[in-house]
C-alpha cells in the first residue's frame, strides 16, 4: 500500500466512521483472525465497527476474542444488510473477489456506497476497492493487518486480544510456520506478539486439539478412500455426503484432511473432493509442493483460485463425474508434476 493511500486512510480514521469488516464465506483462522484483530484495533481508536461474515465459523475458532459479536449474514441478513448499507468504510479481508462472500451478500456489497479497503494475500485481485493492499507474497492476511497498523504508526494499540487474533491467522495460514510462505518477517511479527503476551500453547491447543471421536472416524474413512495416481505424483481423497452424515459432520471437520495426501512420499499434488448436497456442489481443496501452481489449476478447471500451493474450487457435477473429469485432466499436467517432484 503506497504512502499516499496510507495518509488518506489515516485521515479517514481520524474522524468517526461507521465501519464494517467483512470476511469470506466459510471463514478460516486467517479470515476471522484478521477481521477480529482489525475490529479490536478500530474499537480502540473509537470507531463504530462491526464484523459481518457470510456464514458461521467452525467450533475451533469460537474462542476468538469477540467472535460472538460477529454478525452472521446467513442468519441475520437484514441486520447485515443494514450495517453494509449504512457503512462509510467497508474492509474486505482475506479475499479479493466479491463472489467469495456468496451471492446474497455479494449483491448487497455491490450496491453499498462505502469506500472499500481490501487487505488480502491472494493472487489476481479484482478491482472493486478504492484502497487496495494486496500482497500475495505474504503468508497470511494477519501479517498484513499487523503491517497496516504499523504503517498507521499505531503498533502501540495492539493489545492482547488483537495479538491473539493475529497469531491465530498466522499460525493457521503458515501451517504452524512450515509452509514456504513463512519468512523471517513472519517470525519477527510473532516475536512481537509474544512480547505482548499471547499464550501460544493455549492458542495451539484450542485450534488443533479439539477432535471429536466422530471426526477421527471421518478421517479414517477419508484415509481409506485415498487413492494415488503414481505417474502424476498425485493423491486424492473423496468424501460423499452419506459418509459425512454417518459421522455427524460439523463445519470444520474436514479441515486439514487434504494434507495427508501431500504427506505421502513421492506426492506433489493432493486433492480432496467433498460432496455438499445442500449447495449442490463438490467442494475441492488443492495442495501442492514445489512449482506446480494449484491456483492456476483451480482457476482453469474448477471455478476456483487461491495461492500457488493451496487453492480451492468447486464443481456442479456429481462426485463421480467430478473425479472422472479430474482424472481426464490430470495427464495434461504429468510433465509439470513430475518436474515439481524432481525439483
Ligand atoms: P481451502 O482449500 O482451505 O478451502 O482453501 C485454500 C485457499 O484457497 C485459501 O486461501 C482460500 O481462500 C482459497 N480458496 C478456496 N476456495 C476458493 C474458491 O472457490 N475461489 C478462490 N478464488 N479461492 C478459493
Ligand atoms: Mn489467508
Amino acid at each position: 500500500m503506497n504512502k499516499n493511500h496510507i495518509l488518506k486512510i489515516k485521515k479517514l480514521l481520524s474522524s468517526s466512521n461507521k465501519i464494517v469488516v467483512v470476511s469470506h464465506r466459510n471463514p478460516d483462522g486467517d479470515a476471522y483472525g484478521s477481521s477480529l484483530a482489525l475490529y479490536h484495533y478500530l474499537k480502540k481508536i473509537n470507531q463504530d465497527v462491526s464484523v459481518v461474515s457470510p456464514n458461521d465459523c467452525p467450533d475451533f475458532l469460537k474462542w476468538l476474542p469477540s467472535q460472538d459479536e460477529i454478525v452472521i449474514f446467513e442468519e441475520s441478513a437484514s441486520k447485515g444488510t443494514e450495517l453494509l448499507n449504512n457503512a462509510d468504510i467497508i474492509f474486505t479481508l482475506d479475499f479479493n473477489a466479491l463472489n467469495r462472500v456468496g451471492s446474497a451478500m455479494q449483491a448487497v456489497l455491490e450496491k453499498a456506497s462505502a469506500d472499500f479497503i481490501m487487505i488480502d494475500h491472494h493472487q489476481q485481485p479484482d478491482d472493486y476497492a478504492k484502497y487496495m493492499y494486496s500482497d500475495p507474497s505474504k503468508a497470511s492476511t494477519c501479517e498484513m493487518i499487523y503491517h497496516f497498523i504499523k504503517m498507521l504508526d499505531e503498533l502501540d494499540k495492539v493489545d492482547l486480544a488483537t495479538a491473539s487474533c493475529l497469531y491465530t491467522g498466522i499460525v493457521t495460514d503458515t501451517g504452524s510456520f512450515k509452509y514456504p510462505s513463512t519468512t523471517s518477517d513472519t517470525h519477527n511479527i510473532v516475536a512481537h506478539l509474544m512480547e505482548i503476551g499471547i499464550d501460544h500453547t493455549k492458542i495451539h491447543n484450542r485450534l488443533y486439539d479439539t477432535n471429536s471421536y466422530s471426526r477421527l472416524q471421518l478421517l479414517g474413512t477419508a484415509l481409506k478412500n485415498l487413492k494415488t495416481v503414481a505417474a502424476s505424483n498425485t493423491a486424492y481423497i473423496t468424501i460423499s455426503q452419506r459418509e459425512l452424515n454417518s459421522y455427524n459432520f460439523k463445519k470444520g471437520d474436514t479441515e486439514g484432511f487434504v494434507n495427508y495426501g501431500l504427506s505421502l512420499k513421492g506426492i506433489v499434488f493432493a486433492v480432496i473432493f467433498i460432496e455438499d448436497q445442500k449447495q449442490g456442489i463438490i467442494k475441492m481443496s488443492f495442495r501442492s509442493r514445489g512449482k506446480f501452481s494449484v491456483n492456476d489449476f483451480a482457476r482453469t478447471y474448477f471455478h476456483g483460485g487461491g495461492h500457488d500451493n493451496a487453492a480451492g474450487g468447486r464443481s456442479e457435477d456429481s462426485l463421480k463425474k467430478t473425479v472422472t473429469r479430474f482424472l481426464e485432466i490430470l495427464p495434461n499436467h504429468t510433465k509439470e508434476l513430475q518436474a515439481s517432484y524432481e525439483e
